[in-house]
């Protein structure tokens, strides 16, 4: 496991930079042995699909597949037709990061972009996107989509979750979650998971793994299951479907069994030790509250340059000074304390 005291300094660049935790790489190792069916009619694979329902204390159909992209991409094809909408936030990994796959997957549905405050949807946006045209000569809105927790590291409530189901209903949108870091979310909400997705009224969930300590892949969960109708043709016809299904599959139950909500719990807490301190941080302006696994902050040039020369790696795609620092499952608290440190040394001039 990785505890080492001393930090890779890309650390707090990306999620994604982590490794594969203890639990899910014990659990692919039990998975490789011997054989076992393919294209997931294995036992492996029904396990985690138990796993997954079980969690969520509801039938459900779940999918696997490789990555975010292709789950929110695939996911929003099948709640769509190609004259479709889908309304989402204007931060959405859907709009920003995903080199138009859900519009190529759903073979033209187009993306509306609601303003947003902190990553979170304005309801009356969506209502004013959803109302603005009803005429056929403009994609008929067919879905909302939102991130939980989202691309700024706040965290839908419950409640909030609910009040945008509700404004979905009434503008006939289906809800779909892009939940990368839903673990975090529901790390920092202290409540059931059910409680931000089907009892708050969403119809798809894709559920990431890759971020939570998985090597590879997220779980595309219906929660509606008439719309996962033909979703597994889908899946195989963009290249989707694992014929070694067990391998994506396998690390789920382990995760499952306590392991994402101590992992995701742990980088939240790292993140909350961070922001505190860059709060702190003479110069440094935080840029949205911090209620998950990461920190967005503006910080003066000097400071950034300075970080980035002690070897420092963190994304500053947000312009003017704006960075952004996630804990990934493995962050330690030692290795915030490393990096505060070299940002105190820096604004005190040293
Ligand atoms: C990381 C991430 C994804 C998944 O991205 P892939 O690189 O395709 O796995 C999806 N949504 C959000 C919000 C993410 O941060």
């Amino acid at each position: 496991m990785a505890t080492a005291m001393t930090p890779d300094r890309i650390c707090f660049a990306s999620d994604n930079y982590a490794g594969t935790c203890p639990e899910a790489w014990a659990a692919l190792a039990a998975a490789n042995a011997g054989h076992a069916i393919a294209y997931g009619d294995d036992r492996h694979t029904a396990a985690a699909c138990t796993a997954i329902s079980e969690l969520f204390g509801c039938a459900c159909d779940v999918y696997f597949v490789f990555n975010g992209t292709a789950a929110n991409a695939l996911a929003l094809a099948s709640l769509c037709q190609s004259y479709h909408s889908v309304i989402c936030p204007d931060s959405a990994h859907v709009e920003t990061d995903e080199c138009g796959a859900p519009e190529f997957f759903s073979n033209g549905s187009k993306l509306l972009c609601a303003r947003s405050l902190h990553g979170k949807v304005l309801p009356e946006s969506v209502a004013e996107l959803a109302t603005r045209r009803s005429d056929i000569h403009f994609p008929k809105p067919r879905v909302l989509s939102i991130t939980q927790s989202t691309e700024a590291g706040t965290v839908y409530t419950p409640d909030e979750v609910q009040a945008l189901h509700a404004v979905a209903v009434r503008h006939g949108l289906k809800l779909h979650m892009d939940g990368a870091r839903f673990a975090n979310a529901v790390a920092s909400l202290g409540c059931h998971p059910a409680d931000i997705t089907w009892r708050a009224g969403v119809d798809v969930l894709c559920f990431g793994g890759t971020k939570q300590g998985l090597p590879v892949g997220e779980a595309v969960v219906f929660f509606d299951r008439g719309l996962s109708e033909d979703f597994a043709w889908r899946c195989k016809q963009a290249g989707q479907l694992a014929s070694k299904m067990r391998f994506l599959a396998a690390p789920w139950p382990a995760l499952l069994d306590g392991a994402w909500l101590r992992h995701a719990g742990n980088a939240n807490a790292c993140a909350a030790r961070l922001g505190t301190a860059l709060a702190k941080t003479p110069g440094v302006e935080l840029l949205h509250p911090v209620e998950a696994n990461a920190v967005f902050a503006r910080l003066p040039a000097a400071l950034s340059a300075g970080l980035r020369a002690r070897g420092w790696r963190f994304y500053d795609f947000l312009g003017g000074g704006g960075a952004r620092f996630v804990c990934g499952w493995d962050c330690r608290q030692e290795w915030v304390d490393e990096l505060v440190g070299d940002l105190r040394d820096l604004a005190a001039g040293a």
